[in-house]
């Protein structure tokens, strides 16, 4: 972390990965814009959005990174990850696949970032209990077998999602300070 004259300055890279299509760039734009975005295109994608929030007085910037839709290749670069101490792990409750997939997304952050970075499995689209797919017990379930932090989220209603930014965001800080 660097610090300066006036006082102490965070800024913590946290990936967002998941598989396509999740809702990983509308939790984004719901956190860093509070938009949303029902025909979001894959394609476009900013690389990363900056969040300032404040957390014991301190002002901590959270450099978020968003993927361009290339998780649809499996060609998440570790460029992507390079320097990450943060990571919001995606799923879409109302598809079983990509609850499935998380595992994988896990095996990967671990071959490129530090053990220590911070980790939550965020269950996304919880508006969606209509056509729910993955209870809340198997996200929860699964989270605490992998020492992850665990929440659902809606980007759509914004249900938890500042809490799941904030959490994780919360968790760096106390590793660091
Ligand atoms: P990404 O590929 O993981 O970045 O997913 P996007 O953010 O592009 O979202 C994929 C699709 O899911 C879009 O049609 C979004 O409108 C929709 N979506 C994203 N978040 C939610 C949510 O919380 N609830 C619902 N119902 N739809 C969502
Ligand atoms: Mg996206």
């Amino acid at each position: 972390m660097e610090d300066d004259q006036v006082g102490e300055e965070y800024l913590f890279k946290i990936v967002l990965i998941g598989d396509s299509a999740v809702g990983k760039s509308n939790l984004l734009s719901r956190f860093a814009c509070n938009e949303f975005d029902q025909h979001s295109k894959a394609t476009i994608g900013v690389e990363f959005q900056t969040q300032v929030v404040e957390i014991d007085g301190k002002e901590v910037k959270a450099q978020i990174w968003d993927t361009a839709g290339q998780e649809r290749f499996r060609a998440v670069t570790s460029a992507y990850y390079r320097g990450a101490v943060g990571a919001l792990v995606v799923y879409d409750i109302s598809r079983k696949s990509t609850f499935e997939s998380v595992k994988r997304w896990l095996d990967e952050l671990t071959t490129h970032c530090d053990t220590t970075v911070a980790r939550m499995l965020v269950g996304n689209k919880c508006d969606l209990e209509n056509i729910r797919d993955v209870s809340v017990e198997e996200g929860k379930g699964f989270a605490e077998e992998e020492g992850l932090f665990f929440m659902e989220t809606s980007a759509l209603d914004s249900t938890n999602v500042q809490a799941a930014f904030e959490i994780v965001i919360r968790e760096i800080y106390n590793n660091v300070s």
